[in-house]
């Protein structure tokens, strides 16, 4: 079995680059940051002051979420209600940085986050190979003993013009200026309680400002040989 733990700012490419890896290695893929804004959602649709951290930590640990790792088609299902798409809703993303700061949010979350990395160290979807993970503090909290751990970055300039493309289908000016809160501003807020602008030791760096998706993944599935080879 292996893990393979994936972290950088927003706008890197995480998401796509992960998602691809575990499908050409056959493993799960769980992307930790749509479980931080099925809480949020979670929050909102029970009308929890996202202010209150106490009655936040108390909802979130109460969520029922069920996270769907098969990486050709990964469901987030809040109550048993596919909240994929929701999720990623700006409405979302302007206030999640504020449950993620939530201490006692992270926790929480970071618990059901092991859980489901050994769940798929033993069985699970991946019937045992292992999973792919992603998100700001895999490397370095969650799974610092991952076998391969990946710092993906890019330049600002890059992450501004994918992010725009993904929320407004275009990178001119005003859709670039209307990103920058979602990628710039969050990133900023989020650095407050996670490191994921600088490698940790151990952690290799794949810059992807110049590089498509499909040859991230390649220097990705490269560092994840490189660190098979030295194993074996
Ligand atoms: O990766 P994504 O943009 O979907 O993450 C949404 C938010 O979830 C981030 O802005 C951050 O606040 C939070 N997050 C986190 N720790 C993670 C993953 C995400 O704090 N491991």
């Amino acid at each position: 079995m292996v893990t393979i733990a994936v972290d950088g700012p927003s706008g890197s490419g995480k998401s796509s680059v992960s998602r691809a890896v575990a499908a050409r290695l056959g493993l799960a893929y769980l992307d930790t940051g749509a479980m931080y804004r099925a809480a949020t959602l979670w929050c909102v649709r029970s009308d929890v002051v996202l202010e209150d951290t106490e009655a936040v930590a108390a909802a979130v640990r109460a969520m029922p979420l069920d996270m769907g790792v098969d990486p050709s088609g990964p469901t987030v299902v809040l109550d048993g209600d596919d909240v994929a798409e929701p999720i990623r809703a700006t409405e979302v993303s302007a206030v999640v940085s504020k449950v993620a700061t939530n201490l006692e949010v992270r926790a929480e979350l970071r618990r059901r986050q092991r859980e489901i990395i050994e769940t798929e160290a033993s069985g699970g979807f991946s019937g045992g190979r292992g999973v792919v993970a992603e998100g700001r503090d895999i490397t370095t909290v969650v799974a610092p003993d991952a076998d391969a751990r990946v710092l993906l970055t890019a330049s600002e300039e890059a992450r501004l013009r994918r992010r725009s493309l993904e929320v407004h289908g275009a990178a001119d000016t005003a859709a670039v200026e209307a990103t920058k809160d979602q990628v710039l501003r969050r990133d900023r807020d989020d650095a407050t309680v996670s490191d994921f602008l600088v490698a940790a030791d151990g952690v290799a760096t794949v810059d992807s400002s110049d590089l498509d998706l499909d040859q991230t993944v390649e220097a990705v599935l490269a560092v994840v040989e490189h660190v098979a080879a030295r194993g074996a």
